[in-house]
């Protein structure tokens, strides 16, 4: 046995979650902070039964999301992992609302790639009415010009309304993180609190939008705390999860903040698809930087990810992630290749080294 004395046999552990997952129960709070503490031995096995629940809801696809960061910066709010806060020093692009032929540009690209969702994302404590009114038109705009594609918004505090606004323009979904844990909530932000946000989830709610809600680990919370916000969150009911592993910008106060590897980002994961067996569980920033080569295991838990460029940082090349994604035997949610399609890579002549002038790959 490799965790705790007090803990259950791992195989009586995953049999437990797997079958919480798959009758849409909630998981034993106990049986979650056991499987925070299982080894980097018993990983493989951890993977392997949050997969079970992953394929059970997902079967093998990846849904794509593509972000728009809309206006970037100088944000009234404190976050303390956020490279856009107020009196953040991190080197990042800032701007006032982006023009809509940038927007646009940006957004077909993504959809181009294979995304089935579009983000919205504004800095700011809340929209304005008079940004409410552009966003919509954006997302009106998606809407007519790429039918099936979703679209969500991310702009921060709502007023009431506001959410009701944004369905009538044909905004589908709307993103407001919890982050991390009520208890700890003032360690990483003073200008508002836990309750707002998940007011804010709330409203969207109410008001016709799909609550999209998640977190960012490595901020320095405990296991409980983890369990906590997972299953604070689960109240609230979300469409889509996205977990987001922190990126310690320079310039903020998380900087040099580097708690995770990536045993544990998986062990997260497969913790939040327990939690959310049929929801979608989206690997969100932070991917590449702290799941680094295990990237495709991601895949056998969680069931979406962001393609290309995330709002202050850059993502990986789309193609490195599309190619992730057949490698391991997934499909891109809406761009299932037809039955006998198959595609290999050419074959690279050497052209360096010896018997060239070019240098060697070394
Ligand atoms: S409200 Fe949003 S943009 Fe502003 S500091 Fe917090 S996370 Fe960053």
């Amino acid at each position: 046995m490799t965790i705790t004395d007090a803990a259950p046999e791992l195989s009586d552990l995953l049999h437990s979650l797997v079958g919480s997952a798959l009758e849409l129960e909630a998981p034993r709070r106990d049986f979650l902070l056991a499987l925070l503490r299982t080894s980097d031995e018993d990983l493989l096995e951890v993977v392997s039964a949050a997969g079970v629940v992953r394929r059970r809801f997902f079967a093998n696809r990846v849904k794509l999301n593509y972000l728009v960061n809309l206006r970037s910066g100088l944000c009234p709010e404190d976050c303390s992992y956020c490279s856009q806060r107020r009196g953040s020093a991190a080197d990042i692009l800032t701007y006032a609302f982006v023009e809509d032929h940038a927007a646009f540009d940006s957004i077909g690209r993504g959809v181009a790639a294979g995304a089935k969702r579009v983000c919205l994302v504004a800095s700011g404590r809340g929209p304005s009415a008079r940004e409410i009114e552009r966003v919509a038109l954006i997302a009106k705009t998606i809407t007519e010009r790429f039918p099936g594609v979703e679209v969500c918004t991310s702009l921060g505090l709502l007023r009431p309304g506001q959410g009701e606004a944004l369905h009538d323009a044909g905004v589908f979904a709307y993103n407001h993180n919890l982050n991390t844990a009520e208890e700890r909530y003032g360690d990483i932000c003073t200008t508002h609190t836990y309750a707002d946000r998940v007011d804010t989830v709330g409203r969207a709610t109410e008001e016709g939008l799909s609550p999209c809600s998640g977190a960012i680990f490595g901020m320095g919370e405990s296991d409980e705390d983890i369990v906590n916000l997972a299953l604070d969150l689960r109240r609230l009911r979300p469409d889509s999860v996205p977990v987001n592993f922190l990126m310690p910008f320079e310039g903020t106060p998380l900087a040099g903040v580097w708690e995770l590897t990536p045993q544990r980002c998986l062990r997260i994961l497969a913790l939040m698809r327990f939690v959310f067996p049929d929801a979608e569980v989206r690997v969100a920033a932070g991917r590449e930087l702290h799941l680094r080569s295990l990237q495709p295991l991601a895949l056998h838990i969680a069931n979406s990810i962001f393609l290309g460029d995330y709002l202050t940082s850059e993502g990986q090349p789309s193609r490195a992630d599309l190619d992730m994604i057949e490698d391991s035997g997934f499909v891109v949610e809406g761009h299932e290749p037809a039955a006998g399609a198959d595609s290999h890579p050419p074959v690279a002549l050497r052209r360096r080294g010896p018997g060239t002038e070019a240098p060697p790959n070394a």
